[in-house]
């Protein structure tokens, strides 16, 4: 489908309100002009009315006997009015009979028989029809009854017609011209208005992968373009940083991925060398299957980490119990330091019950421990229990090395290790702490963090605490939220 341009769209809409209201005012122009002219004719002909009916009154008949025809001196007055008129005068005696009292010259005349026994009024229409005959509305007549007389006076209504027929032929003219006019200024209004929008399309084209800095003026003097602008801006800062994850992440990963193949290459070639004994070669072979599940582990993280920031990773929410997690791990936790002097305490658990995925804070404890054993030579890893507005947590504590201020704000990023060759060499990539905290947060929780060098550090994951009264089956009831 062919789409029209913007700029079309405007300017056709607004030429066709342009076309309707000048077609609009010329109608209503020539109406009123029309309306006009009649009434200033109605009113034109109401002052002859008065003028005549004053020297009707003026000029009496001679010796005060009612004549059929004008006196002379009232027929001299009346002919010098320029309208056209005509008085009759009731015949006495004679029921509706009238006699033509004055003609103006230029009254059409005509003799009107009426019937015999026509009652004024017939007699009155009859004149006023032979006065209108060939054309009601050329004529205007206006009738009025003075005593014996009937006054008609008539004006043709062909000046106005004349104008307003003219009035309308100009109009005629005249509205494609002022319409193709008004069309061409609202074109070219139209195009001005909308070069800032041209503009931030021309800006945003220029933003390519080569140059993710790149950003386009956002001040473009209208409102809502600016406002556009500002928007394209801020989804390029987005844009921008995800592709900056991506690449870091990238490099990251082809890095750490290559650290492990750069070993089994060394192995496998050292082992493949002539004069190997068998027990040579099994160790060589039990190192390179150790290097190959740390980066089956690796690669497993990773993809963990990749669903759970996609939202992707399975995650259940139901209340349970924290003391159970804990009981659960314990038995693990010990067999990882049955070849340490450190010892696992646990702290009573009370009822603490958070709402999430049983399954992913036991991985996320598991982590945690992992750490904890990792980084502890010597004295115990201790899990607390713990309750703050609306959250319960649980802390894993060690007596081990401690964390480094400046690593403290680190440590959950991705890859990050404070200390690289002594993690590596406990089989850790960095990705621990990452997915313990993802894990958290999916969750709608989060990992505190508090250590000191040579003291230890404490790990706290908090959760929501669980709300509803209805426990699992085959489990206790939790407690609402504050409850101890
Ligand atoms: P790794 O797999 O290397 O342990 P993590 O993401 O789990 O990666 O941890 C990141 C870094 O944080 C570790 O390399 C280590 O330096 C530091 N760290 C984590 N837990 C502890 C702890 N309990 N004691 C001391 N350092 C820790």
């Amino acid at each position: 489908m062919r789409e029209a341009s913007l700029g079309d769209r405007i300017t056709s809409r607004i030429v066709r309100m342009q076309w309707g209201m000048l077609v609009a005012y010329a109608g209503v122009m020539i109406v009123v002009f029309a309306a006009l002219s009649e009434l200033a004719l109605r009113r034109s002909l109401a002052e002859s009315a008065d003028v005549i009916e004053s020297l009707l009154t003026l000029y009496a008949d001679p010796e005060g006997q009612p004549t059929s025809v004008a006196p002379s001196m009232l027929a001299d007055q009346l002919l010098t009015m320029s309208e056209r008129f005509l008085i009759t005068r009731a015949v006495s005696g004679a029921g509706g009979a009238r006699t033509v009292y004055y003609l103006s010259p230029s009254m059409p005349a005509k003799a009107v028989r009426p019937p015999p026994g026509a009652t004024p009024a017939q007699v009155r229409d009859l004149v006023i029809h032979a006065i209108t005959r060939g054309g009601r509305w050329r004529l205007r007549v206006l009738h009025r009854q003075k005593g014996d007389f009937d006054i008609f006076v008539a004006a043709s209504r062909g000046p106005a017609a004349l104008a307003v027929a003219g009035l309308t032929i100009v109009a005629l003219v005249l509205l494609p011209l002022a319409a193709l006019l008004a069309r061409r200024a609202t074109g070219r209004a139209v195009t001005t208005a909308l070069v800032p929008l041209v503009r931030v399309v021309a800006d945003t084209k220029t933003v390519g992968p080569s140059d993710l800095t790149r950003r386009i003026h956002a001040e473009t003097g209208i409102q809502e373009v600016s406002v556009i602008a500002a928007e394209i801006n801020r989804l390029l800062d987005r844009v921008e940083r995800s592709y900056r994850a991506l690449e870091e992440f990238t490099a990251d990963a082809s890095h750490e991925l290559r650290t492990p193949l750069t070993h089994l290459r060394a192995q496998a070639h050292w082992a493949l060398a002539e004069h190997r004994t068998l027990a040579e070669m099994r160790d060589a072979l039990s190192a390179i299957s150790r290097e190959v599940d740390q980066t089956a582990k690796m690669i497993e993280d990773l993809l963990l980490l990749a669903r759970g920031e996609n939202r992707q990773l399975a995650m259940t929410s139901a209340a349970f119990a924290l003391g159970d997690v804990v009981a659960d791990i314990e038995e693990i936790a010990q067999a990882m330091v049955s070849e340490r002097d450190v010892a696992i305490v646990i702290a009573p658990a009370g009822e603490l019950w958070a709402l999430g995925d049983r399954d992913r804070t036991r991985q996320v404890l598991l982590n945690l421990v992992t750490n904890a054993v990792r980084y502890t030579e010597g004295g115990c890893i201790t899990f607390g229990f713990h309750r703050e507005a609306g959250m319960v947590g649980v802390s894993v504590s060690d007596t081990g090395s401690g964390i480094a201020p400046e690593h403290l704000d680190r440590i959950f990023d991705r890859f990050y290790r404070a200390e690289r060759s002594r993690s590596r060499r406990y089989g850790g990539a960095g990705l621990g702490l990452t997915i313990a905290r993802l894990l958290a947060e999916l969750q709608g929780g989060h990992i505190s963090v508090g250590s000191r060098v040579g003291v230890g550090s404490t790990f706290t994951v908090w959760l929501p605490a669980a709300t509803v009264s209805e426990p699992p089956p085959g489990t206790e009831p939790p407690l609402a939220p504050g409850a101890h």
